[in-house]
């Protein structure tokens, strides 16, 4: 059996889903569609800001109308869209309203896949009417080992497009992660795929009750998830395609390409674009912003285009290259700060210029 290794510890046997093909280069948007669902798992890894909340969001931007999730998809050059909640098919209205609403703004090629934990056959027929590209169902742990009992088969049957099931890969579950194995290779599914089991602000509590422990202090990934993968892809890889995606690979490759890809977009001439993707620009601050916006102007001779007042951050940003060379002799603080070209400008750095 040959398996395909693709960075970060992640691997696939077969063929790789093309949903995931198109989120390795970092060119699916993430749509979350509400934090609602009836599963309770308890590793869901969804945040207090998310779970139980029936919000929108697009990657991390908090979505309050139909244009934000276009200006978002057209902010990382999307290809293609990941539909998410919580659980999408609690709001399908709304899940069939942002399918007719992409496919229409980018055409018929913006790929579109939706994950649930719902099996209701009439939804997937309407998803599927409505353009739906992929769908990924995520069966509750407790009916690994017998799936037959969701009436999962019967609600795909010609359903015309790819159909999976995604799971995280627990330590102590082998036997119904194989018997689910067993069930997508039994009914001709598309693929299973199985995510590296993480940590999350939420999930930790009930995942260290279960005695499952972090690889390393510095990861997030569940000691033992990559090796249980790699047991079953020894064991099923040849009889359905497999798919092991890694939390490192989630980090490192899909969310840095990402990041790219919106950061080559955003930039403004004023921003720096660093190898990762992150936003590099100077930072000053004064009590009085005007005034020290006037005085690079008229003083120090720094163009228009070189400069931001941004009155909601109260914050003069500034070309880095020109802020460094300046901020010795300027009466205020400066600052070399680096951000994410996310929405929320989230900053992760700071380093003091004068
Ligand atoms: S089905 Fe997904 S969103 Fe719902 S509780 Fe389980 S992990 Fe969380």
């Amino acid at each position: 059996m040959r398996v395909v290794p693709m960075g970060s510890s992640s691997f696939y046997t077969k063929r790789l889903p093309r949903g995931c093909r198109l989120c390795r280069k970092g060119a699916k948007m993430v749509l979350l569609v509400t934090g609602l669902c009836h599963m309770s798992c308890y590793y869901c890894p969804l945040s207090e800001g998310k779970r139980g909340r029936d919000v929108v969001y697009a990657n991390e931007m908090l979505v309050r109308c139909d244009e934000d999730v276009i200006g978002e998809a057209l902010a990382i050059g999307a290809k293609g869209t990941g539909i998410t909640g919580g659980d999408p098919l609690l709001v399908l209205e709304r899940t069939l309203h942002y399918i007719a609403l992409l496919k229409e703004r980018f055409g018929p090629s913006h790929h579109i896949h939706l994950y649930t934990a719902t099996v209701d056959r009439e939804s997937f027929r309407r998803l599927s009417e409505v353009g739906l590209d992929e769908l990924r169902i995520h069966p509750p742990v407790r009916t690994w080992g017998d799936l037959d009992r969701l009436g999962l088969a019967e609600a795909l049957q010609g359903l015309g497009m790819p159909v999976g099931l995604e799971v995280p890969v627990i330590p102590g579950e082998r036997e119904g992660l194989l018997a689910l194995c067993r069930y997508a290779a039994r009914h001709g599914l598309d693929f299973v795929n199985l995510n590296e089991l993480e940590v999350s602000e939420t999930n930790h509590r009930a995942l260290m009750a279960r005695g499952l422990r972090v690889r390393s202090d510095v990861s997030s990934a569940i000691a033992g998830s990559e090796e249980l993968a790699r047991e079953l892809v020894e064991e099923m890889g040849d009889e359905v395609p497999l798919h092991f995606c890694s939390s490192s690979f989630k980090d490192r490759v899909q969310l840095r390409e990402r990041m790219k890809r919106r950061a080559k977009r955003v930039a403004r001439p004023l921003d720096l674009v660093t190898g990762e993707g992150m936003i590099l620009l100077g930072v000053a601050e004064a009590e009085d912003l005007g005034e020290a916006a006037r005085l690079l102007r008229e003083v120090h001779g720094v163009p228009e285009g070189l400069m931001w007042l941004d009155e909601g951050r109260c914050r003069l940003e500034v070309a880095p290259w020109v802020l460094e060379k300046l901020a010795p002799s300027l009466p205020f603080p400066c600052f070399l700060v680096e951000e994410y070209p996310t929405a929320d400008r989230l900053e992760v750095e700071r380093e003091p210029l004068n």
